[in-house]
């Protein structure tokens, strides 16, 4: 199945060849680079400035950037409530440590209880894309 630019969600616009650079579409299904064979790197049309009125209107969960993931369409998405974990000022241990502000990032909240969740959730619309 093909897709096209403007069906997408995605700002995602081409596919290029990790060695040489050579282009192809990243409407239709790729693996590799058909002239190397060797990974392909994304590349965004990003002309059109994201807002930041766009991102807080979004989901609150790590869909909200998912412009700059290879999310297709909508109904692919897949999600568990991944991302948006909170960072927590540790203001004593800063001071023990000298330091004018200490911050964690709390991804114990993710579904998985760690940052992995989101990389399990993010690639997993690429093959329903083509299903
Ligand atoms: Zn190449």
């Amino acid at each position: 199945m093909n897709l096209v630019a403007s069906e997408s969600l995605s700002r995602l616009a081409t596919l290029h060849c990790s060695a040489c650079g050579t282009s192809y579409s990243a409407f239709e299904l790729q693996r590799v680079s058909a002239c190397c064979s060797l990974p392909l790197v994304a590349g965004y049309d990003l002309h059109e400035a994201l807002s930041r009125d766009v991102i807080d209107q979004a989901d609150s969960s790590m869909w909200r950037y998912g412009v700059l993931l290879p999310l297709l369409h909508e109904k692919n998405k897949v999600t568990l409530g991944e991302g948006m974990t909170p960072m927590l000022h540790l203001p004593r241990l800063a001071a023990r440590h000298e330091l004018s502000s200490l911050l964690l990032k709390d991804e114990g909240q993710n579904p998985t209880g760690s940052f992995k969740a989101r990389a399990l959730a993010w690639p997993s619309p690429k093959p329903k894309n083509w299903a």
